[in-house]
């Protein structure tokens, strides 16, 4: 080679670029480009350094953004020439202190093809071994609790690499090239059986045993990656239903577990996007359709027309599905509404009661993560709980941020904390209506601002002065840091907006179950015209009474009789209704009467609360076993047919639109004293709220000239709403916008947070 043929070029690659196996990736490239030079970390990213012929880093660097490792992910390549310096060959540079403190940690990833083939291997080490993994797959975010991502930084630290682990873990051609959670059988973390009172249990293999007693109908807590599941036998209904009444969760859907997708096509229908959304290296939980009959016990999710299941993700987990399951349920390991149980002893003590049994392993978990849940509707993958296998990846922003902590909503909660241009929402925390909750909400933010090195200037939360989320912040506030409260509604808009990269004004639909007004009410069926700034109320529901305030969210009944009385007055008690049949009438007065004196009746506009109200007038469900489940129900009820909606109507007044639920209640009415099916009824109220808010939509394009749409809140996980109201819309000629990185629910609440009070702070 001629010297005047050899050029130089460096690179700046950012993105998720470190702990995924990406420096040996490049390193492989470079060698079969005939290219020398050297790779190193930086604090955002990788430096690459190649020198050789024109056409060979001209190859390189077009391949280099194609067949990335796995878990990779470039958000930019800067690229320019660079002196020659004649290099031998292509070098791996070490880590230097401080050089990668502020990079991008990897999810925990699902056991990858190259790991299962080598799990069910007898020619190889590892066969059979519950812990196997590699660069491109197994724990990450879990087991981290500081940074830089080294081994000394995880709860790795305690097990030794033995001399073939460690030749592995040196060699940037093996897969397990800086593998941190690098293990085997001789050196790595072990499994355990325990008995209900936490006792060892002595045996070869606790996995095989643990299988053994789950065929046998046992309750087994399983230490997983995030945290503990319990599991039981799917097919075996007096299984499940101990595991219910032991878990005191008594109808909500529990989530199952199958050993692969064949297993999972006898009881689900899957389409080819759901089947690449269950094979995903985050393996969420996945909505699905039942097949009718159903393989799987009806106590898994009764009157149900969905179960949500998912494919094995640890290597523990094909261990334990291969002695012939079709599918385990395998739920959260906690009492209803605490958070997942992680520690084996906490375990023990906070899972006696529930548990048969206890199969464990001595590798720590620092943070827990629950399963993430997915479901797909209207051409997008739309996540309902972001948590493992997508945390913590960033939400990549417009613009950059100020560096906030946004502390989130109340129910689902979850906290987000901006760097730059990346927003980093934390994994589901839950309701935060328990100490046990409100520790792990603690916990999440001290861990995620050390592990992200991210120090926040400004704090935002919620505008309800009795959320927990608020109270910390005001705390905090004490402490000298600036505060910025953001309505709840806007919030969810603004969440919509970061999700999209978008800016500038536009039509936001923030329809959920409750959020603390600007003027004190409850609201939720809210129509504002909002940018990243600010909002005015365009439309809302009308005002109705919340009897009984919370009570009324548990008690669909109460909302019924809050829209039959707004309607009908005291005539309500003469209607044809099967609710009012079999109410107790005492529990209807006094209920009435309250409404008639203002007492303990909040004023609500909350979408959510009218389809309560109409599922409970139609007779599906009175009160409620979790949040959202006669709404729910109604949803699945809808027949398919093609439906008139009800007729509407809306008052202007100077606060905006007040869209007038009197037509609709009527029409609900007199539909049920006709005898029509509540499936057709259901289906009719549906497209009543599409008409309704499409009509809003174009009476405030006409006097805004907005032409785009952000959908948002709790009530748009409903998708016969969700798809009939893009389609709508979009034959409207809007450009609608809607969630799926980011649930749509309060869980993307603190997003809309953090972005809203960066602006304020920036302006
Ligand atoms: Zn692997
Ligand atoms: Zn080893
Ligand atoms: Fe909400």
């Amino acid at each position: 080679m001629k010297p005047d043929e050899i050029v130089a070029r460096k690179l700046n690659v950012n993105g998720i670029v470190q702990g995924v196996g990406f420096r040996p990736h490049i390193y492989q490239l470079a060698r079969s480009h005939q290219l020398t030079g050297e790779i190193a970390n930086t604090e955002s990213g990788v430096f690459i350094h190649v020198e050789g012929r024109k056409e060979n880093i001209e190859r390189f660097c077009r391949s280099l953004p194609a067949n990335l490792p796995p878990l990779a992910r470039i958000t930019d390549i800067a690229q320019a020439s660079d002196a020659v310096r004649r290099l031998d060959i292509f070098s791996i540079l070490p880590s230097t202190a401080g050089s990668s403190r502020s990079t991008l940690i990897s999810p925990d990833v699902s056991i990858c093809d190259d790991c299962l083939k080598e799990l069910f291997d007898p020619a190889d080490r590892r066969f059979r071994y519950p812990f196997i993994n590699c660069t491109n797959c197994g724990p990450r975010y879990t087991i981290i609790d500081d940074i830089p991502y080294d081994r000394c930084h995880t709860s790795m630290k305690q097990f030794t690499m033995c001399g073939p682990c460690q030749t592995e873990y040196d060699d940037p051609e093996n897969r397990r090239f800086h593998a941190q959670p690098n293990a085997c059988p001789d050196c790595g973390p072990r499994a355990f059986l325990h008995g209900f009172d936490g006792a060892l249990i002595s045996c070869n293999n606790p996995v095989e045993q643990a299988g053994r007693y789950l065929k046998q109908g046992k309750i087994v807590a399983i230490k997983g990656l995030g945290g503990f599941h319990l599991s039981a036998d799917a097919l075996n209904t007096a299984a499940v239903e101990r595991l219910r009444q032991r878990k005191r969760r008594e109808e909500k859907p529990l989530a199952v577990m199958s050993p692969d997708l064949e297993r999972i096509l006898e009881y689900a229908l899957v389409t080819p996007e759901e089947k690449a959304l269950l094979t995903a290296f985050q393996r969420p939980i996945v909505l699905l359709r039942k097949k009718e009959p159903c393989l799987l016990s009806d106590a898994v999710s009764p009157r149900n027309a969905f179960i949500g299941a998912m494919l094995p993700y640890t290597p523990l987990h094909y261990l334990l599905l291969e002695q012939g399951f079709a599918a385990l349920v395998m739920t959260s390991g906690n009492m209803s509404e605490e958070p997942i149980a992680i520690d084996n002893d906490e375990a023990f003590a906070r899972l006696s009661g529930m548990a048969d049994y206890f199969l464990v392993h001595n590798r720590p978990i620092y943070l827990r993560s629950d399963d993430s849940l997915v479901r797909h509707v209207a051409g997008a993958d739309r996540v309902i709980r972001r948590s493992r296998g997508t945390v913590p990846v960033p939400v990549f922003l417009r613009r950059p941020q100020q560096p906030v902590l946004a502390c989130g909503a109340e129910l689902k909660n979850t906290v987000c904390l901006t760097s730059g241009d990346r927003a980093f929402l934390s994994q589901h925390i839950g309701d935060l209506e328990n100490s046990a909750t409100y520790d792990f909400f603690h916990m999440t933010i001290a861990h995620m601002k050390r592990i992200l090195d991210i120090t926040p200037q400004v704090l935002a939360c919620d505008l309800h002065p009795d959320y927990l989320s608020t109270r910390y912040a005001l705390e905090q506030a004490q402490a000298g840091m600036d505060l910025v409260q953001v309505q709840h509604h806007h919030a969810h808009i603004v969440s919509c907006m970061a999700e999209n990269r978008i800016k500038g004004k536009l039509i936001g639909l923030a329809f959920d179950g409750t959020g603390y007004g600007a003027d004190g009410a409850i609201w939720g069926g809210e129509f504002l015209i909002a940018d990243e700034t600010g909002f005015d109320r365009a439309g809302h529901l009308a005002y109705v009474p919340l009897p009984g305030g919370a009570a009324a969210i548990r008690e669909p009944w109460r909302m019924a009789a809050s829209y039959l009385y707004t309607v009908f007055g005291d005539s309500m008690r003469d209607l044809d209704l099967p609710l009012l049949r079999e109410m107790d009438a005492k529990k209807l007065a006094f209920v009435q009467d309250m409404m008639a004196k203002g007492v303990n009746c909040p004023r609500t506009s909350s979408m959510g609360r009218l389809f309560d109200a109409v599922a409970a007038i139609i007779g599906i469900r009175y009160t409620v076993a979790y949040e959202g489940q006669a709404a729910l129900e109604l949803e699945m009820l809808a027949d398919a047919g093609n439906r008139e909606g009800y007729p509407f109507e809306w008052q202007s007044d100077g606060g905006g639109c007040q869209l007038l639920s009197r037509p609709i209640i009527q029409g609900v009415v007199r539909d049920m004293e006709n005898r029509v099916s509540p499936a057709v009824i259901s289906a009719r109220f549906h497209r009543t709220v599409i008409d309704m808010a499409a009509a809003l939509c174009r009476k405030i394009r006409q006097d805004s000239g907005l032409n785009r749409v952000a959908l948002s809140g709790g009530v748009f996980q409903n998708a016969l709403l969700l798809k009939g109201l893009i389609r709508q819309l979009s034959a409207d000629r809007f450009t609608v916008f809607s969630h799926a990185l980011v649930p749509a629910n309060d869980g993307g609440i603190s997003l809309g947070q953090a972005i809203f009070a960066s602006g304020v702070k920036m302006m």
